[in-house]
């Protein structure tokens, strides 16, 4: 079903880490409606297949301040404006407490945590000067809800939850609003790293009984990200088919 609403016309968007999973769903849904959208994914030519004049592929790891940099000096360059930021590149590795390893803390935290506020600070900076935009995190379930084996993650996916709602304090003045998205269980890459048991056991949470679709969380995605939610800023938006905690 193809889902267009015209509700991004002429606007510039960034999303990061799309590549594959949630993210790619949420760039095709974007361009789908109008926007222009700036897709961030780390490996060469990892986007050829869906790149278009809709679809530019800037191929960065977003822990590496100069090419994001590089990214913020050539839209400003071509477009002079940006409207939507999606921070969506994310990693989960579980580990129990007594196994948790320095490197794990690091990695996890420096692109779930770090990148996002270095992107969210140059995004600011375009979206101050026009006194418009809209700012998305992915959080998730677990940083609101915590879960054995994964501290390092919840935490980090809590950190975002913090993070977006103190920006969207310091911004609001400016019309800029900063939401989050905690998806709760979705048909990814990411999900299908989880044991066959501990899968089994999330999936019983969902009251819905399924597990969700990454057009699921796309769509909440692109409501933040139009028209229709002007008035919603500091809001930590759960996508989860109403998991049970
Ligand atoms: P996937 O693992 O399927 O995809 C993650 C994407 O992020 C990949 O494209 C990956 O690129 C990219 N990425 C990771 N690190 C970097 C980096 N340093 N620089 C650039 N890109 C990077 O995950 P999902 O699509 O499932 O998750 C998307 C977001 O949603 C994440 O933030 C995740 O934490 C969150 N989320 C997902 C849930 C789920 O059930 N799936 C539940 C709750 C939250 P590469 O291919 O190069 O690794």
């Amino acid at each position: 079903m193809v889902l267009n609403f015209n509700l991004l016309d002429g606007k510039i968007a960034i999303v990061t880490g799309c590549n594959r999973g949630i993210g790619k769903v949420i760039v095709e849904l974007f361009a789908t409606n109008g926007a222009t959208v700036y897709a961030v994914a780390r490996k060469p030519a990892s986007l050829d297949a869906i790149a278009s004049d809709k679809i530019i592929p800037c191929y960065l790891d977003v822990t590496d301040n100069v090419g994001v940099k590089d990214l913020f000096l050539r839209i400003k360059k071509e477009h002079n404006r940006l409207d939507i930021l999606v921070n969506n590149a994310g990693v989960m590795q579980d580990a129990l407490l007594g196994m948790i390893s320095e490197e794990q803390m690091y990695s996890t935290f420096n692109t779930n945590v770090f990148a996002n506020i270095n992107l969210l600070k140059y995004a600011s900076k375009f979206m101050v000067r026009q006194k418009s935009g809209s700012i998305i995190n992915l959080s998730s379930i677990m940083g609101v809800n915590g879960n054995a084996g994964q501290i390092v993650y919840s935490s980090s996916k809590g950190a975002v939850i913090a993070m977006t709602k103190s920006a969207a304090k310091e911004l609001a003045g400016s019309n800029i609003r900063v939401n989050a998205i905690a998806p709760g269980i979705i048909a990814t890459d990411m999900l299908y790293s989880v044991p066959d048991e501990k899968l089994g056991k999330l999936r019983e949470k969902v009251g819905m009984g399924y597990i969700g679709e990454p057009i699921e969380v796309a769509k909440t995605a692109m409501f933040l990200a139009s028209d229709l939610s002007t008035y919603v800023s500091g809001q930590i938006i759960g996508v989860d088919g109403m998991m049970i905690n």
